[in-house]
């Protein structure tokens, strides 16, 4: 049975009578919901993984082979897009000690976008989003500002500034991963998060992270 039809939703549509969309994915967690929501209202969409900012290679290549299981699972085309991490460092000098949501993040957000419009742009699809912005870690309109950015710099292209959280998108997003026991990852994703998150774990009692452990269980 597909799971995706047991939850009730409201059927989307794409902006501006669009008709393909590319979802630019961050991972496994924060794209089970909108695959799920895509798929109950007939989008047609492709996956793009695109998250040269992930440290270290280990980790990225667990959050993208959760997504690929995920995207086999429902026949969702998936492109593994390059993980050119030089260029991500080399953008992100002088911002080590910037805050989470401050003008690394941006920076983060802007590189990935702007790789997913030109992908989108080179091979015909109109649409494009971000699976991102469901996480209540991020912040939305920072997000959006950067999608918006990327988009406009192609004609017909638009950014779907869709709120995934938004209708109980928060809690199917928890409940999903769960269900599918998602790698769960507890750090945003580059070096400086990482060491970040660790600073804040340890300074409140708690040990390091320790990658490639934990996963989603009816007990989260
Ligand atoms: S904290 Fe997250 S969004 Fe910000 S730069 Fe690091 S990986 Fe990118």
């Amino acid at each position: 049975m597909d799971k995706s039809k047991e939850f009730t939703r409201e059927k989307l549509t794409l902006p501006s009578e669009g008709k393909k969309l590319l979802l630019h994915s961050c991972c496994a967690p924060c794209s089970g919901e909108v695959m799920e929501a895509l798929i109950a209202s007939d989008i047609d969409f492709t996956i793009y993984f695109y998250n040269p900012n992930i440290h270290p290679r280990k980790e990225y290549d667990i959050r993208k082979e959760e997504n690929i299981r995920f995207a086999e699972k429902h026949n969702i085309p998936f492109i593994d897009a390059d993980y050119d991490v030089d260029r991500w460092y080399e953008l992100a000098k002088g911002m080590e000690d910037e805050p989470e949501r401050g003008i690394r993040c941006t920076m983060c957000f802007d590189m990935r976008f702007e790789k997913t419009a030109e992908y989108a742009a080179a091979n015909g699809f109109d649409v494009i989003t971000s699976s991102l912005g469901i996480s209540r870690w991020k912040n939305m309109e920072q997000i959006n500002d950067c999608g918006l950015r990327a988009a406009q710099k192609y004609p017909n292209m638009e950014y779907w500034t869709f709120n995934w959280r938004k209708k109980g998108g928060s809690s199917r997003m928890l409940e999903i991963s769960k269900r599918e026991k998602f790698y769960m990852q507890e750090y945003c994703g580059c070096v400086y998060s990482l060491r970040d998150t660790n600073k804040w774990r340890m300074s409140n009692g708690r040990e390091p992270i320790k990658l490639g452990t934990k996963f989603y269980s009816d007990e989260d």
